[in-house]
């Protein structure tokens, strides 16, 4: 038996580096596991945003990220089925600061994040993976290991944290896994090099392939590119839509041809899920708290997810240190994380559901598309969504779509 932590962070992705980063801020001493030995890959656009770096700029890295390889991004482009784009520059949205959005691989950024984590951890174990939970009482008391050579090993944390991405074990084995294709993207992602007119833009292309989903274009370092496409699981059950084919069609069609005419393709497409916050899955209990992927927290609209999945972590830091203070770590006091969780990111993921719900009609995907192209009013309100400086409170107003409908 070993010591007893104050917390076990089972996951070292965003979320489970972001929490232990604060929590050793707040005293808190932490057992950080890994399944993976970093660097590891990870599926995903690569794309960092507003709430991404605000909590960058928050630990103090962002200077270091900016050097990182990758792509700087000023602007965003939404392109209609119809091939019509809106291009929604940053920089009018950031009144005083230069633009701050970056295309960074997962397998640099996650390496980089979990390599300042394990500095902080009292003991981080990579290539440890949690097979189940030890609960007594009703009550999470630890965790259960297995390392690489099958050695088992028990471990005791006053709370545990389940930060281990989509297919948590912890949600597992606490019977919260919920896999429900109305709230629930799978995706592709192939890297690229030679497409054309990449630029310091991502692209969110809705294109007739994946109705409602998207396919993206987004730049890396050095001429390369992260290529994808996703869609609502449930629709692409219905629709019986083979990503793999939907990829190549988008990419083959007259809209995108000549862009890929010398593209190459680095790897296979490969695929992941996307748990998403158009539902508000519970996500706490008597000792544990679920974080990023593993509370299904992804940005219903955009697909975006290691923003909330950072702050999930820094959320359940704090309200860990509240606990331990308390010395009560049940579920009426871990309810404080919910609470500041969604206070913070609820309203977001609640217009994002409003907007993918357009985004499964093609004829108002189409219109508010092309409206927004048109208005220089409504392409900055967007932009500021985008960059975290406007709250996205007025895309919550129905007024907002009447107005872009009508005017
Ligand atoms: C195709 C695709 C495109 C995306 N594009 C973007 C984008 O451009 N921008 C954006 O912000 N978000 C994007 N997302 C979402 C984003 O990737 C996730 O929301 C984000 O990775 C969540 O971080 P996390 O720390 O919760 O989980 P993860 O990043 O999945 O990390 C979980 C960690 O837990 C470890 N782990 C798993 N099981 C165990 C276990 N049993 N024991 C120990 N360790 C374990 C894993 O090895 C991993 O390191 C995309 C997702 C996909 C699939």
């Amino acid at each position: 038996m070993n010591k007893e932590y104050d917390l076990i962070v089972v996951g070292g992705g965003p979320a489970g580096a972001t929490a232990t980063l604060y929590a050793q801020k707040l005293g808190l001493s932490v057992l950080l596991l890994d399944k993976a030995k970093f660097p590891r890959d990870k599926i995903c656009g690569d794309a960092l945003s507003g709430k991404s770096v605000a909590v960058l700029r928050d630990l103090g890295f962002l200077e270091e990220v900016e050097k990182l390889p990758g792509a700087f991004i000023q602007k965003v482009v939404f392109g209609s089925p119809k091939n019509i784009a809106v291009h929604i520059d940053m920089k009018s949205a950031l009144r005083n600061e230069p633009p701050k959005g970056f295309v960074i691989r997962r397998k640099i950024l996650d390496a980089f994040l979990f390599e300042k984590a394990k500095r902080q951890a009292t003991t981080c174990l990579e290539e440890t993976k949690v097979s189940d939970l030890i609960s007594e009482n009703g009550t999470v008391r630890g965790v259960i290991t297995e390392a690489r050579d099958g050695t088992r090993q028990e471990f005791r944390g006053r709370i545990v944290l389940g930060a281990d991405g989509y297919n948590s074990v912890v949600a597992r084995k606490l019977g919260m896994y919920d896999h429900d294709p109305e709230h629930w993207i799978v995706a592709l992602r192939c890297y690229y090099r030679n497409v054309k007119d990449l630029t310091n833009q991502i692209e969110l292309h809705y294109v007739d392939e994946v109705i409602p989903g998207y396919f993206w274009i987004f730049p890396l370092e050095d001429g390369y590119a992260n290529v994808g496409i996703g869609m609502l699981h449930k629709s692409m059950k219905e629709q019986k839509v083979d990503l793999k084919l939907a990829l190549r069609k988008a990419i083959e069609s007259p809209a995108f041809k000549q862009r890929f005419a010398e593209a190459e393709a680095m790897e296979e497409p490969a695929g992941w899920n996307l748990p998403v916050g158009s539902k508000h899955r519970p996500n706490h209990g008597n000792g544990f708290m679920l974080l990023g992927d593993a509370a299904g927290l992804i940005d219903p609209f955009t697909g975006e997810g290691i923003g909330n999945a950072m702050y999930s972590g820094r959320f359940a830091a704090e309200v860990a240190r509240l606990a331990i203070d308390k010395n009560d770590v049940s579920a009426a006091v871990l309810a404080e994380y919910d609470r500041r969780l969604w206070s913070a990111i609820g309203n977001e993921l609640h217009v994002s559901t409003k907007l993918q719900r357009i985004g499964r009609i093609r004829f108002l995907l189409n219109l508010v598309i092309h409206k927004a192209a048109r208005s220089r009013h409504v392409s900055e309100i967007i932009a500021g969504m985008l960059a975290n400086e406007v709250p996205r409170k007025q895309l919550a107003n129905p007024l907002f779509y009447l107005k872009l409908i009508f005017s």
